[in-house]
């Protein structure tokens, strides 16, 4: 049986996707582990630590089974603790040395280093399951983030130049980025769903790279598992955004309107064009091709649920 199902995607027969690759995404598995999402652009660093989870392998019920990562949902605490901790495990790191975002759909991309205290947004799961004794329910959970931070911007994404932590971000259709410099070994990842990818959060990931160093015709740019054009339909109000901040794009290629008020929007294209912006070269950016919601009995899709779902992640590091 196949594992996914990325090659119905009517995505392969546009136009757009001809002279790119499209197949960057790739199932990851060992007898002795569960699987995970890995691609071919980033496997070659052998550097780093990247992949994106799926459904498969943690502790958790019912519509949010199994493995869970999203600390915001109303899953028991106990179980998406114990869920990071076979995520650490099959990855070979401390579940301490994960750092989390609280997403907002904001475009804050904030450095990673050692203290992970920054607004007390990033929650160390040691830190944060000391806490959570208090507390059993997901009300307190969140009361918890609001608790340990006078930040109330929320965080979308991270960069740094350090090594030994684990940058994650959370996901249920919203599009991971994944911006790595092999030349300086700088890194970045970031949570970009339409708000995200209309207010360009790659770009300001990769200005503070540059910031830091670092060349863009450099990067190698990956648009991670997320929802794709045929599944995401938008109104109007949200195509015009994209019509008004993709004007130098061939617009046919991120927007399909398919009546007076809907379109069919193509988050992966637009973030291409993103990155192209920013200076990465198009050999250098790679697509997933493998749509969150096609595959929604294996990757959590908020869309294919109405919402009733858990979130997987995306990781990306720096080895010690
Ligand atoms: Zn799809």
């Amino acid at each position: 049986m196949k594992f996914f199902r990325e090659q119905d995607n009517e995505f392969r027969q546009k136009e757009f996707y001809k002279d790119k690759d499209i197949s960057d995404g790739h199932i990851f598995e060992e007898e002795s582990g569960f699987p995970l999402i890995k691609y071919h652009s980033l496997d070659k660093f052998d550097w780093l630590i990247s992949c994106q989870t799926t459904r498969k392998g943690g502790v958790s019920e019912g519509y949010f089974s199994e493995l869970n990562l999203g600390i915001s949902n109303t899953d028991s605490f106990e179980n998406i603790e114990k869920n990071y901790s076979l995520l650490a495990e099959r990855l070979g790191v401390f579940p301490e040395n994960i750092v989390i975002t609280h997403q907002v759909h904001s475009t804050n991309v904030v450095y990673a280093d050692e203290g992970m205290s920054i607004g007390g947004r990033i929650v160390d799961l040691k830190e944060k399951g000391k806490i959570s004794q208090f507390t059993e329910d997901n009300t307190n959970n969140r009361l918890f983030l609001r608790e340990i931070s006078d930040n109330s911007d929320g965080i979308d994404g991270f960069y740094t130049d350090k090594a030994g932590l684990l940058l994650s971000t959370t996901f249920a259709d919203c599009v991971p980025i994944y911006i790595v410099d092999p030349v300086e070994r700088h890194i970045a990842l970031v949570h970009s769903g339409w708000k995200g990818t209309v207010n360009h959060i790659a770009n300001v990931a990769i200005e503070k790279l540059e910031a830091l160093g670092s060349k863009a015709e450099n990067m190698t740019g990956v648009v991670g598992a997320s929802i794709c054009q045929t599944c995401y339909e938008v109104t109007d109000d949200v195509a015009s955004e994209f019509k008004k901040e993709f004007a130098d794009a061939n617009i046919s290629d991120i927007l399909q309107q398919t009546d007076e008020i809907h379109y069919q929007l193509d988050l992966w294209a637009a973030n291409w064009y993103n990155l192209k912006r920013a200076g990465l070269q198009s050999e250098n950016i790679h697509f997933c091709g493998i749509c969150t919601m096609c595959n929604s009995d294996i990757l959590f899709s908020h869309r294919a649920t109405n919402g009733k779902r858990g979130n997987i992640n995306a990781f990306l590091g720096i080895r010690e």
